[in-house]
């Protein structure tokens, strides 16, 4: 989806302003690529009315191409599509008890374990496991062999007992053993069956959650959102969580799921591993979906504080490793408005994976006021070649921005480490040459 989504704005790029024309044509793109990522039909056709709504009541940002405004329109309203704000899970009752409901294959044994990982590691709480699939002996084994790994304790279900009661006894053995968050792992079936619908209604009427959650593939696309719809209306689900989206799902699903049954996504599955576990940011996936997150902060960013052609000025000379500590004041400046240093990467396309190998480097936001003190005390002609920095000047500078040589010492080093890591990054980044980007 994101790659035939890039191919539709890159459309818009060039183009002077936007028209009914236009906008029409793009979002003709924008309406079959969402089919094609699985989008049900009538979710896409109100997205794409609302999206065009907005785009022809648009005032001409002058900060922003068409295309960019486009994005942005399209990046709130998908953003809106997946319920806007991030929904917390509710966590009240001691101790408070959330089913996992779905299909076989869903997720809900591993979304049970990631879960109780994520409260005892988030919330500080201690969770509890409860096997009710007491159909598959394995699936018992599964569940202890998980609360092993996490030293969580697991209820010991057996085979043939009923699951109503294992539930029951299940949520009163972890108020004895003093933990406040239980985790009921529930049977799934392959298709969608009366006799298991009834036996999660039971459950529900026993335990009383504080959430159903509807765990659902995210591979299956458009037939979760049916899944959904029916165990919604059986159990009056709380909120989903989406497994599976590490693969190459497409953001269908998601999409849709709470639209159609207006519940919200609450996790996010993104691996095997216990850990793999993500809150569900709407506003993260839409740009994920979109693939252009970086791209859409930027023009958030452009909006409010800065120009957007400085921004890309600088990420070539980023790119060239040209940039100086003239440019690195500048910047500072603006970041305090923009928030930290992270913040400034994350701008410039194709940063992203330097931000990581920088994260040592990168700068307290409490250490910026000094920063900006020393490099203050530099002449032009240092801050636009470090190299002629040596000892007497650093003294100097020191003496004039009121710090420590060291503390000159220690900014010289980190700038010149991180311009070498830069130009090593970029390829050789010699001027003149065109640096490679990586993405
Ligand atoms: P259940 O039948 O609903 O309990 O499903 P399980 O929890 O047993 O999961 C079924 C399979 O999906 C297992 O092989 C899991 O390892 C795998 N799985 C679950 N969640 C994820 C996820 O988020 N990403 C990936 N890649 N695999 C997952
Ligand atoms: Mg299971």
């Amino acid at each position: 989806l994101s790659d035939r989504l890039d191919s539709v704005f890159k459309k818009f790029k060039g183009q002077g302003r936007l028209d009914e024309n236009n906008i029409q044509q793009g979002l003709r793109e924008v309406r079959l690529a969402l089919l094609e990522a699985d989008v049900n039909f009538k979710v896409v056709k109100d997205f794409t009315e609302r999206v065009k709504e907005r785009c022809l009541g648009q005032d001409v940002q002058k900060s922003l191409t068409p295309g960019q405004q486009v994005i942005k329109i399209v990046n709130d309203e998908m953003t809106q599509l997946l319920g806007g704000e991030t929904q917390d899970v509710d966590l009240r009752g001691n101790p408070s008890v959330f089913m996992m409901v779905g299909l076989q294959g869903s997720g809900k044994t591993t979304s049970a374990a990631k879960l109780a990982l994520h409260f005892r590691r988030q919330r500080k709480m201690k969770p509890y496991l409860v096997p009710a699939d007491v159909y598959r002996p394995a699936a018992i084994d599964q569940l202890q062999t998980l609360g092993r790994q996490l030293d969580v304790p697991v209820f010991p279900s057996e085979v043939g007992m009923d699951p109503v009661d294992i539930c029951k006894q299940g949520i009163e053995a972890a108020r004895e053993a003093g933990c406040n968050v239980v985790l009921l792992d529930t049977a799934g079936r392959l298709q969608i069956d009366e006799k298991l619908m009834d036996e999660l209604a039971n459950i529900k009427d026993a335990c009383t959650p504080n959430e159903i959650l509807f765990v659902a593939d995210a591979m299956i696309g458009q037939e979760a959102v049916n899944v959904a719809k029916s165990f919604d209306e059986k159990l009056d689900i709380s909120g989903v969580i989406l497994t599976k989206m590490d693969g190459d799902a497409r953001g269908g699903a998601a999409l849709s799921i709470k639209s159609v049954t207006g519940k919200s996504l609450k996790f996010v599955g993104m691996g095997e591993k216990v850990s793999d576990l993500e809150v569900f940011h709407p506003d993260r996936i839409a740009s994920r979906i979109l693939g252009m997150g970086d791209v859409l902060t930027l023009i958030e960013k452009a909006q409010s504080s800065i120009d957007q052609e400085e921004a890309e000025e600088i990420g070539k000379k980023f790119q060239r490793a040209e940039f100086d500590f003239e440019d690195f004041r500048t910047q500072m400046r603006r970041l305090k408005k923009l928030g930290s240093i992270e913040g400034l990467l994350k701008l410039i396309p194709g940063m992203r994976g330097l931000k990581d190998k920088i994260g040592e480097l990168s700068v307290p936001e409490k250490d910026m006021a000094r920063i900006e003190a020393i490099i203050s005390s530099m002449t032009m002609e240092e801050r636009r070649n470090p190299s002629v920095i040596n000892p007497s000047r650093k003294a100097r500078i020191a003496k004039g921005s009121g710090v420590a040589v060291s503390d000159v010492n220690q900014l010289v080093k980190n700038f010149e480490q991180m311009r070498k890591m830069m130009k090593k990054m970029m390829g050789g980044g010699s001027k003149g040459k065109k640096p490679r980007m990586p993405r």
